[in-house]
């Protein structure tokens, strides 16, 4: 079970209910609040660069809340540490400087995930196609080569989603046949066309999950994760 936010953390009575009901879970948290110890939990938080990138994107001082959140975390606390950036054509050119400012904290590794757009999109976040993403998907794979330890995201997964492949996954998204969503609106439950809403444009989506699922269909490797108590 994947949860996400808003912030999933606002919810902490949900949350301990419900990681127990699932093998593994991961949280999504955007590090303005303290993690709490869950079952077999991952906890990801989201920062997308160095203070100043960070902060025009997700808010002014956020930067500065999510290392003080994570430089809290007591080191027995048994949940996974991780970070996300999110890669946008607005830090394409600050992806090693965000590995430098997290490997020395309590961070154990961070990923990768590439932004996707809404069907009309004209924001700078987006390249506009897949092959001036291209540049962006290259600075991950020579970042993995060179912190292969800290950078969690998987290489063939990055391979994947290169231009000339890219859209082959899309076309047949392992995210939409594989992963359930399910958007909690007041009590009720409603179900979205994906994991990242219902405008979405699937030729430009660079969801991590979606070419992290490709690439372990692909060596078969998918099924070894224990899928039920
Ligand atoms: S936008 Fe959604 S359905 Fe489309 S490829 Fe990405 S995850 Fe799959």
């Amino acid at each position: 079970m994947q949860w996400m936010g808003g912030e999933p953390l606002l919810r902490p009575d949900v949350l301990r209910e419900g990681a127990k009901l699932f093998t593994r879970n991961t949280v999504t948290t955007n590090g303005t609040l303290d993690p709490i110890e869950l079952p077999n939990c991952t906890y990801v938080f989201s920062i997308d660069g160095p203070p100043e990138l960070n902060d025009a994107i997700r808010g002014k001082g956020t930067f500065k809340r999510v290392m003080d959140t994570i430089s809290k975390i007591p080191e027995k606390f048994a949940s996974t540490v991780m970070c996300q950036c999110v890669v946008t054509k607005r830090n394409e050119d600050s992806l090693e400087e965000l590995v430098q400012i997290l490997r020395p904290t309590r961070a154990e590794g961070m990923t990768f995930s590439f932004y996707v757009p809404q069907r009309e999109d004209r924001s700078d976040l987006t390249w506009s196609s897949l092959i001036r993403r291209d540049r962006a998907v290259q600075t991950v794979m020579r970042l993995k080569e060179k912190y292969p330890d800290f950078i969690w995201s998987n290489r063939r997964s990055l391979e994947l989603m290169l231009s000339e492949n890219a859209k082959t996954v899309t076309d047949n998204c392992p995210s939409k046949r594989l992963i359930l969503p399910l958007y909690l609106q007041g009590s009720e439950f409603v179900n979205p066309y994906c994991c990242y809403g219902n405008d979405v444009d699937c030729d430009l989506c660079g969801a991590w999950v979606v070419f992290w699922l490709a690439a372990k269909l692909e060596d078969g490797s998918l099924w070894s994760y224990p899928t039920s108590r």
